[in-house]
């Protein structure tokens, strides 16, 4: 006897649904639904199998194999055929299933006599909770159709075993029960701070609510028009460069138009649609497929693609729910911890600063957009939590530590019990470092150290003043540029270059000339994919090809900085020559603004940020050149080790504090000293305390920091003896250790050294 919907499916998923609404226990429901199939599909067996706790699949109702076997024939996940598909989470049609590698013959089931085989995986919440199986005594081929019907009817009986009266939903699998642990990330930090609060979703899901169609034109229709604002919201985001919100990347929009330009995409939904869903739940199924696919992908490179295509049929979801794009336009809970796969820190700006907590990002790197600016605003963001996406539920409790890149979510009582009065001890740590403010930056054994401040956008500035910073020794012009949608006119440039100045009054002030290209993608700016956008076409290298935008940038400089000291230099210079073109545009300009008679600054400070290290074997030629050198140990660094400093795979395998780095910084340091020239570092390394030490005791007197780091560094200063550390340094430097880390540790513990 064939199989083949009597009736067709729709007709099928309405005596489904009919069956499913009506009387009787879910047993009950459970055996009409089965012999409701059987029936309309022509099988001569239909069964369902559910998963039970210890990974076992369990008949719970058959028609057409012995019903004695119902709740006894059990099959391990991974065991026979229907633990293949639960394993596997994969539809499996085979004509002589007998013959398959994995049959495995149950006996009191009586299923010796039919041959061929169609089962699919009951899905619900991404995970599989059963199997359903039509079996015939031909051997026959089951068709695409055949098998989309089968997954439709899987999808209504996921409804009925959420509803629980079937199995505890804690027992449909031991990931479900693990689902309901509390789980950690060891991610990446990358804005200070410690929040606690309730998972937000940047990119809200949208809950199924109607799974059968009442007219399936008219959720084709709906379909139809979802799909063309989809697209049409995605190519206006590619096509205009305005809505692009920064950081985002454009690869990924590229991809999401791909997919949302693909057909079999589409023709997969309206598939599901034809066999009865509404749209919603079209889109769900499918995306349920490619969930369930997803769980068996281990290449990177295709993981990410289909996260991708995910992200997209969340989208499309929400255009189908006319729900609006972000969280943003929701009202938050009073402390919410924002859940993305990536973001730009012009959507970020967009939520509600009093009650958005903390964010945590599967994606980002500490030199990314949004942890920049969340670090201005003081938001604590871990990035690098893998498929974080895939675990967290809204309204979850979170626990995100930006120091130490820790995100834990549903914390026992007892973690967050520890965690609010570590966040106790924090507050009571910021009071002790805001007493520090007004005190002299000056170690034990009477040693000044400059602690400047690295700021970028306004809303940094307050923190001068809280802080105590000597100035600002990094301002990061590029911030302006990343975080408009436009590029920033020469008259806004003024105006925030005026604005900085103001706010620091006499204190000096250090700005850096636009550090894009490369991964520090401007918005509006058409950039080409690089192989290695680090050691690419960025900062200096950009702006020397493309001259008027430094021109200008320079005009504004030398304008908002007109009657007092103007602090300029340049970022990613390589070579002196680059240092000797870049002045030479600022004279060309200020000697422009002279003839017109523009009030100058009474003194322009040019120098360099010291990030290549050819650049550290030019010191001879470059010191007479240069008022001043900063070093971005950042790149710095990360060229020296050749280790992406935004990669975690590879960015923790070697160590700041290695011999050879401080040597490196040590010579840089002591022959801008011995030149009279200068000499700061504006990396992050200077604001961790440990780090810090060292710098001190390799000679650095003067180093920038984001303000939150101000406070512990001046502490650990305050409570320094820089000979002693200089004298320990010096007996280790030419030894072999990988790191220094341990011993200088040891150092400061003995030495009463507060790090
Ligand atoms: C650096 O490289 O250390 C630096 C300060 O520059 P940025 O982090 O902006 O690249
Ligand atoms: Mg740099």
């Amino acid at each position: 006897m064939a199989m083949g919907a009597v009736g067709g499916p729709r007709a099928l998923l309405r005596r489904l649904r009919e069956v499913m609404a009506g009387p009787g226990s879910a047993q009950d429901r459970l055996d009409r639904i089965v012999r409701n199939i059987a029936a309309n599909m022509v099988a001569d067996v239909c069964s369902i199998y559910l998963m039970r706790a210890g990974r076992r699949l369990e008949l719970f109702a058959t028609e057409g194999l012995n019903p004695d076997a119902v709740h006894k024939a059990t099959l391990r996940v991974g065991e026979g055929l229907v633990g293949t598909i639960a394993d596997t989470a994969l539809p499996l049609s085979l004509p002589d299933a007998q013959s398959h590698p994995k049959f495995a013959y149950l006996p009191e089931t009586g299923e010796e006599i039919y041959h061929s085989l169609v089962g699919v995986p009951i899905i619900r919440a991404g995970r599989v909770v059963g199997v359903l199986v039509a079996q015939n005594r031909t051997m026959r081929e089951y068709d695409e159709d055949e098998i989309d019907v089968m997954q439709t009817i899987a999808m209504v009986l996921a409804e009925l075993v959420g509803q629980g009266d079937l199995v505890d939903p804690a027992e449909f699998s031991e990931s479900e029960a693990r689902r309901r642990e509390p789980y950690t990330y060891d991610g990446v930090g990358l804005a200070e701070g410690l929040a606690m609060g309730v998972a937000v979703l940047h990119e809200p899901r949208v809950a199924v609510e109607r799974l059968i169609a009442e007219d399936a034109q008219a959720e084709m229709n709906r379909l139809g028009v979802a799909m063309a604002s989809l697209r049409k919201r995605i190519d206006a985001m590619l096509a205009d460069q305005d809505m692009v919100p920064a950081g985002e990347h454009r690869d990924v929009l590229e991809t999401y138009r791909m997919f949302a330009h693909d057909r079999g995409w589409r023709e997969k939904i309206e598939e599901a649609i034809r066999s009865g869903l509404t749209a919603e739940a079209a889109v769900e199924r499918v995306q349920m497929e490619t969930r369930a696919r997803m769980g068996q992908i281990t290449d990177p490179y295709l993981r990410e693609r289909l996260s991708d295509l995910e992200d997209l049929a969340n989208r499309l979801m929400r255009h189908l729910a006319g729900k609006t794009e972000t969280a943003a336009g929701d009202v938050l809970p009073e402390e919410a911890i924002l859940v993305a796969r990536s973001m730009g820190p012009a959507e970020l700006l967009d939520y509600d600063r009093s009650r958005l907590k903390a964010v945590v990002l599967e994606e980002g790197s500490p030199t990314s957009h949004v942890a920049i600016v969340a670090r201005g605003l003081g938001i604590p963001v871990v990035g690098g939590c893998e498929r974080v996406l895939e675990r967290v539920e809204p309204g979850d409790i979170a626990v995100v530590d930006g120091d130490t890149g820790q995100a834990i979510f549903r914390p026992t009582p007892e973690v967050a019990a520890a965690f609010s009065e570590n966040l106790l001890i924090r507050v009571e740590r910021k009071a002790e470092y805001a007493a520090l403010r007004d005190m002299p930056a000056t170690t034990t054994d009477g040693i000044d150290v400059k602690l400047f401040m690295n700021a970028g956008l306004t809303v940094d500035l307050p923190h001068l003043d809280e802080t105590g910073a000597a100035g600002i020794g990094l301002f990061r012009t590029e911030l302006q540029f990343m975080v408009s949608s436009t590029m920033p006119r020469l008259a806004a440039q003024i105006e925030l270059y005026a604005h900085v100045l103001n706010a620091a009054g006499e204190r000096p002030v250090i700005f850096r000339t636009l550090d894009v290209g490369g991964d520090k993608v401007l918005p509006y700016m058409v950039g080409q994919r690089e192989e290695n956008p680090a050691l690419g076409w960025r900062a200096i290298r950009l702006v020397l090809d493309r001259p008027a935008l430094l021109r200008y940038q320079l005009r504004a400089l030398l304008i908002a900085a007109g009657g007092r000291t103007l602090s300029v230099m340049f970022p990613m210079v390589a070579d002196v020559a680059e240092f000797r073109q870049a002045r030479q545009i600022l004279e060309v300009e200020r000697r422009r603004l002279e003839r017109m008679g523009q009030t100058l600054p009474v003194s322009i400070r040019v120098g360099t940020m010291l990030e290549v290290p050819a650049l550290a074997y030019q010191l001879p030629a470059l010191l007479p050149l240069v008022d001043f050198i900063s070093v971005g140990s950042n790149d710095l660094l990360q060229f020296f080790f050749a280790a992406d400093r935004g990669n975690p795979k590879v960015s923790g395998r070697y160590d700041l504090l290695a011999p050879s780095a401080l040597k490196l910084l040590r010579d840089v340091c002591a022959a801008c000293t011995a030149a009279g020239v200068s000499i700061s570092l504006c990396g992050e390394m200077a604001g961790r305390p440990l780090e810090a030490m060292a710098l001190i005791g390799l000679g650095f007197r003067s180093i920038s920091m984001n303000a939150v780091s101000i406070g512990p560094v001046k502490a650990m200063l305050r409570s320094l003896d820089v000979g002693q550390c200089r004298a320990y340094i010096d007996t280790l430097i030419e030894g072999p250790d990988r790191t220094l880390r341990g011993k200088l540790e040891s150092f400061a513990r003995d030495h009463g050294v507060r790090i």
